[in-house]
């Protein structure tokens, strides 16, 4: 879970929609097959994905997320361990 000052990151259906439109078609994703593994998405609420190689970033939308914002979210690669 992504800490912040404000409201955590639920993992529910709708936030699961709102998270496709972003994670679900972001460069990173796609090129680390993110999809295939879990979590599968909403990595701001479920944590980094657990695939075996490091996720090599090329790219985040996470900062156009709605999500990203009401949460107020910085930096996004939620995906990624940093
Ligand atoms: S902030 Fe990023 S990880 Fe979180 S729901 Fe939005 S697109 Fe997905
Ligand atoms: S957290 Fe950011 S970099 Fe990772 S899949 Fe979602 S939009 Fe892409």
């Amino acid at each position: 879970m992504v800490k912040t000052g404000m409201k955590p990151v639920d993992d529910t259906i709708e936030n699961q929609k709102i998270c496709r439109q972003y994670c679900g078609i972001c460069p990173t994703f796609r090129g680390n097959k993110l999809g295939e593994v879990p979590p599968h998405e909403l990595f701001c609420g479920r944590g980094t994905s657990s695939a075996q190689s490091k996720v090599k970033t090329m790219g985040c939308f996470c900062p156009a997320c709605e999500l990203f914002t009401r949460h107020g979210l910085i930096i996004g690669y939620f995906c990624a361990t940093r």
